[in-house]
């Protein structure tokens, strides 16, 4: 039985070529076109990029545990839609958007219908036409341009360490004690762990109110994707719905950090074709995940921590044994609590000397994360990536492209030079 989790609450123009795999289902008819274009999102070209942040992964004597800077980093927030909440479909900057995608080869599926959170599916074909991932927990797209969800480290060995929900933050704490847990807490712990690095899947509306901590988790070498603006179930929104949350959530990051990610996260895994195709458009591919920790359910109050532990602990005694041989794991795993940090906390060492533990665009071998490919991250051919020294901590951009080893067929690059669930509690069950 499928839980559902329910929430309290470039720059650069690349054009990718998409080789079609051939599948047998009726609906690729949609977009039969044996190439597809796949572009950074040229609507994000004028986004004011920040001057204080690192431009290249910095190199590992560069990054140190301490706090967040004094100084805060200033975002217009009245730019952006109000946090936690679906941005509206009206607002020009979404119009703009929506007037790049071509929604012809987006399949017509409608929006699912939900109810306390709960997936109405009585009408939904068994088959599974639309690869939804709440249904039948498909990660095969049945539209032919899609690439197949990322889901696992294809070496045996391998832990693709990941965090959904930040940067943590408390949006209301009531005392100094539950602050104890806010980045750059968990950030701190992952430096002083042998500056352990991992895939950070943020929600914009988080990004836009702890922008700092935002920073400091790219300052230390963390890779940035998207979750969204506010933690949806994204099957259920319209197409324009959807846009506006990927939008917002990319233009937040962008401008925070300086860096447009190639790569997002559906709340709940809540994906099918037509969220994933809308996704691929503006320039992002589905990662999930096929292990979950529940550790979301911490929060809940339905699992016990002795339950979560006992997932690691199977996990780790499965490997110790040499009974995990097929591949490597991607782990669903939270930094939007106090719970799910402390637990995290508790179960890195021991992740750390049973599994080669690092990013999932490294196990994944895949250098480039982000469209401005001046960002070059170790992969598991290349562990230490071509990148200059420069003076005083802020360095230099890299500007040597570099092909992308997600889509193979990289055909063409094009300059055209033209970012919960309350954090907090928000994810759960
Ligand atoms: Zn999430």
């Amino acid at each position: 039985m499928i839980l559902y989790r329910v929430p309290f609450l470039a720059t650069f123009l690349v054009i990718v070529k998409a080789t079609a795999t051939n599948t047998n289902d009726a609906d690729v008819t949609r977009a039969s076109s044996a190439e597809y274009v796949q572009s950074s999102p040229a609507w994000l070209a004028n986004v004011k990029v920040p001057t204080n942040v690192v431009t290249q992964l910095p190199f590992d004597d560069e990054i140190k545990a301490g706090p967040l800077p004094k100084e805060p980093f200033k975002l217009d927030l009245n730019s952006y839609p109000k946090p936690n909440k679906q941005p509206p479909v009206d607002h020009p900057e979404v119009q703009a958007v929506l007037k790049h995608l071509d929604f012809s080869i987006i399949p017509k599926s409608k929006p699912r219908i939900v109810k306390d959170w709960v997936f109405d599916m009585k009408d939904y074909n068994r088959t599974d036409p639309d690869c939804w991932w709440s249904s039948s927990l498909c990660k095969k797209p049945k539209v032919s341009y899609l690439p197949e969800d990322i889901s696992i480290c294809p070496n045996k060995g391998t832990w693709g360490l990941n965090y959904d929900d930040g940067p943590y933050k408390m949006w209301w704490p009531t005392s100094e004690k539950q602050k104890e847990y806010d980045q750059p807490r968990f950030y701190n712990y992952l430096v002083e762990k042998g500056k352990q690095k991992a895939t950070l899947f943020f929600v914009g509306s988080n990004v836009i109110n702890f922008p700092e901590a935002a920073q400091r988790s790219l300052s230390d070498g963390h890779t940035i994707c998207s979750h969204t603006w506010s933690h949806p179930q994204m099957t259920t929104l319209t197409n324009e719905e959807v846009v506006a949350q990927l939008y917002w959530t990319h233009k937040a990051i962008k401008e925070t950090m300086g860096i447009t990610p190639k790569c997002w996260r559906p709340p709940y895994g809540d994906v099918d074709d037509r969220v994933r195709a809308i996704a691929y458009q503006m320039g992002m591919r589905t990662i999930l995940w096929d292990q979950d920790s529940n550790d979301w359910n911490l929060i809940t109050g339905r699992l016990k921590t002795e339950v979560v532990d006992n997932f690691f602990k199977g996990w780790v005694d499965n490997r110790v044994s040499g009974n995990d041989t097929d591949h490597g794991h991607i782990t669903l795993q939270h930094e939007n609590s106090n719970m799910t940090i402390q637990m995290s906390e508790k179960w890195l060492p021991i992740l750390q000397k049973t599994f080669k533990v690092m990013p999932i665009h490294q196990c994944i071998n895949d250098p480039h994360p982000y469209w401005e490919e001046s960002w070059t991250y170790p992969t598991l051919d290349v562990p230490e990536p071509p990148r200059q020294r420069s003076s005083a901590g802020n360095l230099g951009a890299n500007t040597s492209m570099a092909s992308s080893s997600y889509y193979s067929n990289l055909a063409e690059a094009i300059l055209n030079l033209s970012l919960l669930g309350f954090a907090v509690a928000a994810t759960l069950i």
